[in-house]
């Protein structure tokens, strides 16, 4: 059901889960406070209950209260990025009172959304929005609101509707638990070269800036699980050829790819973009995944590439790795 602001605003003060849109994807929306919303929310996704959620928050002088601890730089980092598609994580206080949301994790990620609809209903709230992204746990990340309804529509109170989502991507994830050393946790659009410049220009030059290795992977607890995926099964390959001769199937790949070769007739490229125009492949991107359900095949294909190694282009990467990373050929 689409709900209007008020609307969403009353049925969040009433503990229960609303879609709300943000600038990366749309989130799930309810009280970090609320054991009984945050209940919901895992019920509506049939998320794992070891995985936490991001919190979010009007501005960072509505974060600082909740977390023990901030690092010299953040301020410094919340300036340049938030309102932004970057979350924080950050140490929390024994007995906090987002403590429901956290899945007994001793830390918080903290995200300011850039998109006026979502802080509203923030400033109307007063206190923290939780906020998974709006999809069945291990599906595709929902970046309108029609996609909302279509895959939560019948388990949530209501899809608070504002326009598709600009970046298309959820947050990077950073580690700002330690004063020397910042970690990628999940790349996005946000990366490196951007956050080393800003600690530049501030003074932070020892500090070190990393994206995560395999062996940290493990901080993250949604890393061990299946995302983004489309009900029909996604199968990554370097080559056509690795696609059986003959077999009517859709294969996703960029517009560089597509038209660098002849196409079997029984194959139909879904074209992701241009890899010269990444905000645009990454704002469409889980439109096209999810569109390989929408044909009668059993199987699709994603024809694997490097999309190159600006903080965006990881992104795309990461995101279509793990969409099609369990590979079952017939
Ligand atoms: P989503 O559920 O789509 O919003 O993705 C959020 C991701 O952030 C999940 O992979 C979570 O495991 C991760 N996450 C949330 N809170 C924390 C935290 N405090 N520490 C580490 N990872 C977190
Ligand atoms: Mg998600």
């Amino acid at each position: 059901m689409m709900v209007e602001l008020e609307q969403a605003v009353r049925l969040l003060l009433e503990e229960r889960v609303v879609a709300l849109p943000t600038e990366t994807v749309y989130g799930l929306g309810g009280l970090a406070t609320s054991k009984a919303a945050i209940a919901k929310i895992y019920a509506a996704k049939g998320r794992p209950q070891d995985n936490p959620l991001i919190c979010h928050f009007l501005n960072a002088a509505h974060i600082q209260p909740y977390v023990s601890i901030v690092p010299g730089y953040w301020s410094s980092l919340v300036h340049a990025f938030s309102p932004g598609p970057v979350s924080y994580r950050l140490p929390l206080p024994e007995g906090s009172p987002l403590q429901p949301a956290v899945a007994s994790q001793s830390t918080v990620a903290c995200r300011i959304p850039d998109q006026p609809l979502c802080l509203e209903v923030i400033r109307q709230v007063g206190v923290p929005i939780a906020a998974p992204s709006a999809n069945t746990s291990g599906k595709v990340s929902p970046t309108s609101a029609p996609m909302v309804e279509q895959d939560l529509g019948s388990e949530i109170a209501g899809v608070l509707d504002g326009g598709p989502c600009i970046y298309g991507l959820e947050s990077t994830i950073l580690d700002c638990c330690q004063e020397d050393n910042i970690t990628i946790l999940r790349p996005g659009a946000i990366g490196p070269d951007e956050i080393t410049e800003v600690l530049a220009q501030q003074g932070f030059r020892k500090i070190t800036v990393n994206y995560a290795k395999n062996s940290q992977r493990s901080v993250v607890p949604g890393n061990k699980y299946r995302h983004y995926a489309p009900d029909t099964q996604l199968c990554a390959v370097k080559d056509l050829t690795e696609i059986p001769k003959g077999l009517h199937a859709v294969v996703l790949m960029s517009q560089e790819q597509a038209t660098a070769r002849s196409w079997p007739t029984s194959l139909q490229p879904v074209i992701l973009g241009s890899r010269h125009d990444l905000p645009h492949v990454a704002q469409h991107l889980y439109r096209h995944i999810k569109s390989v359900d929408e044909h009668d095949n059993t199987t699709a294909y994603y024809l694997i590439e490097d999309w190159g190694n600006s903080s965006l282009g990881r992104a795309i990467g990461n995101r279509l790795r793990r969409a099609s990373q369990e590979k079952r050929r017939e």
